[in-house]
């Protein structure tokens, strides 16, 4: 089977021939049908963040497919049947955060794509029990970028408990930004979607964005002031600089959720404002595997569009190259049906 390696940081991945891997007891074996290409793919390749992989690795937490092999002890799924991979590749079940519906934050994760190999390959491994199952009448190519860019940007705006009367600011609309406006317009809230780029803005409006703002041209903090200020901010667009202007676009009890994840990133967050308005700072990672569950319902349910563009895997440093550029609508996904 055919997998993209990072070989070492900053380095083209390269194109390996690799056996297919065998499951471990709880395990499955994955034929991969499509994988996004999701911007810490890229962070991950390149080394960007304090806790970093190990290279080889193959990246990739988007991945969707057919179990064509089980462990032993895998008793849920079924062979031939459909599964989405995460980020969350597992959780230890017995933590306090696993305890408390939030496995997200368990110590002893392991991250698909980063502490194991991950979607960027015709075949993968996952834990049988954080495998999702994907409903009937989703698409692979649909179901990929569902798989960390949807349900991410779901839990954040559940983070922010945003609802109707709300004014939401979306900063960055890129793989998970144009399904966080559609989140956002599904909670009831009214949407301003912040860009650099004509096609991400005019994309915004396409799905229900309210608003749009250009950060190239115009300050988000002074035009979403104009509107009363954010209830709530949620921080897409990796650029440091980004955080601190939708910070400052918040009303009185705002709040910034961070999602985005530069490399180095700090925002300073000034003292006297965020007491005497009563804002708050709120860090938000992926989504559990209920969250997961809830957003391919949603879509199964004809109620979010996932906008993308399919490539083949060999493709995979141009991809790269193009969503550094800022050159994609939305998200990239590896078909790997196409020319099977
Ligand atoms: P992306 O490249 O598809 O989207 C980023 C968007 O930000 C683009 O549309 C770009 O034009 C826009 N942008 C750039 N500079 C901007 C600015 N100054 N103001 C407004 N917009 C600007 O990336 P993505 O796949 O959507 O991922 C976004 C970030 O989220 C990455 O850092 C990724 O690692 C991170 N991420 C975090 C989690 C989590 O659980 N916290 C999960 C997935 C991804
Ligand atoms: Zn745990
Ligand atoms: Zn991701």
């Amino acid at each position: 089977m055919k997998a993209a390696v990072v070989q070492a940081f900053g380095e083209p991945l390269v194109i390996e021939e690799r056996p297919d891997p065998e499951p471990g007891p709880g395990q499955v074996r994955i034929r991969v049908e499509a994988s996004g290409l999701c911007h810490t793919d890229i962070h991950a390749a390149h080394g960007d963040w304090p806790v970093k992989p190990n290279p080889p690795f193959v990246p990739g937490h988007e991945g969707v497919g057919l179990i064509e092999a089980l462990g032993t002890g895998v008793t849920h799924l079924a062979l031939g049947q459909r599964v989405a991979v995460p980020w969350l590749g597992s959780a230890c079940g017995r933590c306090e955060h696993c305890l408390s519906g939030w496995e997200t934050l368990c110590e002893e994760q392991v991250n698909t794509g980063y502490g194991c190999d991950g979607a960027y390959a015709e075949k993968m491994l996952a834990r049988a029990d954080f495998a999702q199952p994907v409903p009937d009448g989703i698409s692979p190519l649909d179901a990929a970028p569902l798989t960390c860019a949807g349900v991410t940007t779901y839990k954040a705006l559940k983070v922010a408990q945003v609802g109707p009367a709300q004014v939401v600011a979306i900063s960055g609309v890129g793989g998970l930004g144009h399904l966080a406006v559609q989140y956002a317009k599904i909670a009831g809230a009214t949407v301003a979607a912040i860009d650099v780029t004509d096609e991400k803005l005019e994309l915004a409006s396409e799905l229900g964005a309210d608003l749009v703002i250009d950060a190239r041209t115009h300050d988000p903090a002074e035009v979403l002031k104009r509107f009363g200020g954010a209830h709530a901010a949620i921080a897409l667009a990796v650029d440091e600089a980004a955080f601190s202007a939708v910070y400052g676009g918040l009303r009185r009890g705002g709040k910034l959720v961070m999602v985005a994840l530069p490399a180095h990133g700090t925002i300073q967050v000034p003292i006297f404002d965020t007491v005497l308005n009563g804002t708050s700072v709120i860090g938000s990672i992926v989504g559990t595997r209920q969250d997961l569950t809830e957003v391919l319902e949603l879509h199964a349910a004809g109620r979010t569009r996932v906008v993308r563009e399919s490539r083949p895997l060999v493709s995979v440093n141009e991809s790269i190259d193009e969503v550094l550029r800022g050159h994609v609508k939305a998200r990239i996904v590896f078909d790997f049906n196409e020319g099977r």
